[in-house]
């Protein structure tokens, strides 16, 4: 359909990168080109829950996702944060990475308590980002209706580690 043409010619592939193996997709292309930005975005709120009150959106290209979607739905944006960024008391989720571990933050009082929250980021492989930012989501006692991605890469079990949350994606590649 349209929208996956659209996603089709203005994500960038590249191989190898950042290691050996992994086909790496870069939303540059579709980032510098407004009406295509305008279009995907309106699509995009379209498939998200019509009773939204918050978008959670994970540092650095779910913000720059995230914030058009919320500013677009008149709902709040909340920024999930890499550690160490945020001032006060903020709420922490580490989770294994291949090498290593992360760790997302959220900051004090960053979510009402009960507040209908959708989480978002640009892509969804393994799930191990956005299984974090769930965790965190619950933290607050926050009502998470969903997750929404703008590309779902399938076959990964990324869909599967979020457990019965509702999954969505703009675009699904096989
Ligand atoms: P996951 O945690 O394995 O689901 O990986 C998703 C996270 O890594 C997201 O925050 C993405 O921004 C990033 N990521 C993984 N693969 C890609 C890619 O091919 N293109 C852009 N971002 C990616």
């Amino acid at each position: 359909d349209e929208i996956a043409a659209l996603m089709r010619s203005h994500i960038a592939e590249f191989p190898d990168f950042p290691e050996p193996g992994v086909l790496f997709r870069d939303i540059t292309p579709l980032l510098a080109d407004g009406a295509a930005m305008r279009r995907v975005i309106a699509y995009w709120c379209s498939i998200l829950p019509p009773d939204v009150e918050y978008i959670v959106g994970t540092e650095a290209r779910g913000f720059v996702l995230g914030a058009p979607l919320a500013y677009e739905l008149g709902v709040g944006f909340v920024p999930v944060r890499k550690a160490g960024k945020l001032p006060g008391s903020p709420r922490s989720v580490s989770y294994a990475l291949e090498y290593g571990t992360a760790t997302v933050e959220i900051a004090q009082g960053g979510l009402p308590a009960g507040a209908r929250t959708v989480i978002v980021d640009d892509l969804l492989a393994t799930g191990g980002t956005a299984a974090a930012t769930i965790e965190l989501v619950r933290d607050f006692d926050a009502e998470l209706l969903g997750a929404s991605f703008l590309i779902e890469l399938e076959g990964l079990g990324g869909r599967e580690k979020l457990g019965d949350l509702p999954v969505d994606a703009v675009w699904s590649v096989p």
